[in-house]
């Protein structure tokens, strides 16, 4: 049996959504900015698109654009907000954000910026109080995630967004590992860019959108005229097409799919509870979003666990940052002041496509392994 429990680093793709896209890849290939009957039917099938990820968000169409991935978004996002702030310096973000903001933020404090990153507690949370104290008269840019792609930590990004505005400040919100997974409005949240990737939600890899709230000052990362001027270059017409189908997917469904999943997670973990001794659970365990589980176990490595359960084909990630022979844990995790020594993690991200078999099968080799390590290391336990 072959068990993928690695879904917030990406999904597979859907099969509707790559029926839609072939055409494209085939007979309908006109540039979109071709005037001639072929280039209509491809802007057509683009317009589309955007306005299927627009009711997605509960945006308007003209707020969306398409971009190659939510690293890009997230760095023309930033970089616009920067290149727009009339020399204010101060952007509050959290230690909790993904690289492609953290690395944005550590470039433009060497352009003099004045970054401040927020701590969090023990489970990954932030103080609401902390974000107000970093305010400034000189900030113009506040940058947080509504969840965090490896505890699950869903953040109340409607209070930010309000404290924001009460300062004049900008929100960017990385909406990445929460599309699909829990309801995104922007209207409802009140920020003012946000943005997602297709590959989290059985799109393609290369495609993705950014959000920017009518009337918010907006200067390219890419320059060119493509998308109202907004994003050059020629558009990935089956990519968009294709996450303009995942989009449909998401509001067509009504989260009643993820549902089941959020059942799949808490099945395992209680299971796992009943099975094994000394665990820990890393992150806000009530207000996670449904498929994640970041769970350790006393005296069995998270690395060295998923080495061995890759050899009965299960699939899933460590709390590592990186995959090299000397793995150096997350700054998220790090952040959250985790016992490491002793509860390292495995990061397991259910998603539609698995199934209890699967996920009793993972258990089963899960418990198996746990104990077998234990034994290795002179545990204590079991
Ligand atoms: N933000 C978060 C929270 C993510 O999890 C990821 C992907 N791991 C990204 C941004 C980047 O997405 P992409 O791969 O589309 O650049």
């Amino acid at each position: 049996m072959e068990v993928y429990v690695d879904n917030n680093a990406t999904t597979k793709v859907d099969e509707d959504v790559l029926n839609v896209m072939l055409p494209y890849l085939k007979e309908n290939f006109a540039n979109p900015s071709s005037l001639y009957e072929a280039g209509k039917q491809t802007r057509k099938a683009i317009n589309e698109a955007r306005n299927s990820v627009a009711k997605m968000l509960n945006a308007e169409d003209k707020e969306i654009i398409f971009t190659s991935s939510a690293t890009e978004s997230n760095v023309t996002a930033i970089m616009s907000a920067a290149r727009n702030s009339n020399g204010k310096k101060r952007i509050i973000t959290s230690k909790m954000e993904h690289a492609s903001i953290l690395e944005t933020m550590n470039y433009l404090e060497t352009q003099g910026f004045d970054i401040i990153y927020l701590d969090v507690d023990d489970k990954g949370r932030i103080n609401i109080k902390d974000l107000e104290k970093a305010i400034n008269k000189d900030t113009f840019l506040i940058a947080i995630m509504l969840a965090n792609n490896e505890l699950g930590n869903i953040y109340p990004i409607k209070e930010f967004c309000e404290i924001a505005h009460k300062h004049n400040i900008l929100f960017h919100c990385d909406c990445t590992q929460a599309v699909g997974k829990i309801k995104v409005d922007v209207k409802d949240l009140g920020v003012d860019t946000l943005s997602f990737s297709g590959h989290k939600i059985h799109a393609p890899k290369g495609v993705a959108a950014l959000y920017i709230k009518e009337g918010t000052p907006y200067t390219p990362l890419i320059f060119g005229h493509q998308e109202n001027n907004h994003r050059g270059g020629t558009e990935n017409v089956p990519y968009i097409v294709g996450l303009g189908k995942a989009a449909e997917k998401i509001v067509e469904d009504n989260f009643q799919s993820t549902a089941k999943v959020k059942e799949l997670r808490d099945y395992f973990e209680e299971q796992i509870k009943s099975k094994i001794d000394n665990i820990h659970i890393y992150g806000d365990i009530d207000n996670r979003i449904p498929n994640t589980s970041n769970i350790a176990f006393l005296n069995a490595n998270g690395n060295e666990l998923a080495i061995i359960l890759e050899a009965s084909n299960i699939n899933l990630s460590n709390g590592s940052a990186c995959n090299t022979t000397e793995p150096k844990p997350s700054d998220v995790l790090v952040a959250c002041q985790a016992n490491l020594k002793e509860y390292y993690p495995i990061r397991v991200s259910f998603d539609t496509n698995n199934t209890k078999e699967q996920v009793d099968y993972f258990i089963n080799k899960l418990t198996l392994n746990v104990n077998m390590l234990r034994r290795k290391n002179n545990g204590n336990s079991n």
